[in-house]
């Protein structure tokens, strides 16, 4: 049987973009952390010449961004509040005339690195967004997660945007960590909500290979969580940031009414980025692509060239199931008619049998044309999407 309705599918409404930048430097590796980053110091790379090469990236792969309309910027990391205001200043100039007159422009920061100056600094280059690694109000967890701030310096991050003139303050916080009790998760959510931001992201901590709280957890040095708590913590974390005028409007994310972070919905959308820096992924044209880690991606751009990447090619089909799963991420689901549109194929049809088995499970369910996770789904999610991908 054929799933597809023999039209030829359509572009996406318009062809909105996003800018990923990736800054892969930190004062200090987190044990839990499995995303490509290094300390400072042992990379032995001069910050400059990396803004360089990311500079020069822009410029050569410019050309590829033809007919995309730019709606964010996001200076992720690794640790992008390690970058002086000269050179977040180059990166803005250089990029700034891509994007749209409204657009985006997100930085992460972590409360050790940054001070006054330097917030309203990066304020007035048009940085419109802060995203902080607060992680734990708790000085117990930022203890056990070895992060390199302390408490009052994380309240003290919070205010300082604030009074810097930050209107879009996001803090991620990461729960679930060993020890963790009900009521620390309480507090800390509690005081959070008292801080004021517009957004929060909260994860919940995972135990990735090759980290150095894997190896902790071998050793016996450290027990995480059970499945039991940690599903508690995710209805306790859903329940305190709602009674809390947040919206829970993406698996891991919560926001104010307006105030959902736009480059991560291209993501959730599944429309074109392109990522900018050492390891850094984009998605154009169907092909998604990484570029080199270090010293790779400096050694080429240093000659003037751009790196190899390395390219998936994803046809119709598999774009389709990709768009499907990651919309699911969505609290609100994912449209059966824009699927149908966007692809010409009927998610209904394409995943009859997987859909039966999900509904009599209770996971998935179709609400207003729309096709989403049911509370029990949400906990889920990532099982979920294995079974559709
Ligand atoms: S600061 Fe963030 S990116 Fe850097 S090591 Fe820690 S968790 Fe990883």
């Amino acid at each position: 049987m054929s799933f597809l309705s023999g039209t030829m599918p359509q572009a996406p409404p318009s062809q909105k973009a996003g800018i990923y930048i990736h800054i892969p430097f930190c004062r200090h590796k987190c044990p839990y952390c499995d995303f490509y980053s290094l300390p400072l110091k042992e990379a032995s790379i001069n910050l400059d010449e990396y803004v360089q090469a990311l500079l020069k990236e822009w410029e050569l792969r410019r050309p590829e961004t033809e007919g995309l309309q730019f709606h964010s910027l996001y200076l992720g990391g690794g640790t992008p509040s390690l970058l002086s205001l000269r050179q977040i200043a180059l990166i803005i100039d250089s990029l700034g005339p891509a994007l749209t007159p409204k657009a985006e422009i997100t930085l992460e920061a972590n409360p050790e690195t940054i001070d006054d100056i330097w917030l309203k600094g990066i304020r007035s280059l048009g940085v419109n967004r802060i995203s902080l690694g607060i992680q734990s109000l708790s000085a117990r967890g930022l203890e056990i997660l070895r992060r390199h701030h302390g408490r009052r310096q994380a309240l003290m991050a919070i205010e300082a945007a604030r009074l810097a003139g930050f209107t879009n303050i996001s803090v991620d916080i990461i729960f679930g960590w060993p020890g963790q009790r009900p009521q620390d998760l309480e507090a800390e959510l509690h005081e959070l909500l008292g801080l004021n931001p517009e957004h929060i992201s909260c994860y919940e901590l995972t135990i990735e290979e090759g980290t150095l709280f894997a190896s902790w957890v071998k050793e016996g040095r450290i027990q995480p969580l059970g499945e039991e708590s940690l599903t508690f913590f995710h209805l306790l974390v859903e329940e305190i940031l709602t009674s809390g005028g947040f919206k829970r409007y993406e698996i891991s994310n919560y926001a104010l009414k307006g105030r959902e972070c736009r480059h991560n919905l291209i993501y959730w959308e599944n429309r074109p980025y392109l990522g900018l820096g050492a390891w850094a992924v984009s998605y154009l044209k169907g092909t998604r692509s990484q570029n080199p880690k270090l010293p790779l991606y400096l050694h080429y751009l240093a000659s003037g060239h751009s790196p190899p990447r390395i390219e998936e090619r994803l046809d119709l089909e598999a774009t389709f199931r990709e768009t499907t799963v990651l919309g699911l991420r969505l609290i609100k689901g994912i449209s059966i008619s824009e699927l149908k549109g966007r692809f010409g194929i009927d998610p209904i049809h394409y995943y009859k049998t997987e859909l039966e088995h999900l509904m009599a499970a209770g996971l998935i369910e179709i609400k207003r044309g729309r096709l989403r996770l049911t509370k029990q789904g949400r906990l889920l999610a990532d099982e979920v999407g294995a079974y559709l991908v």
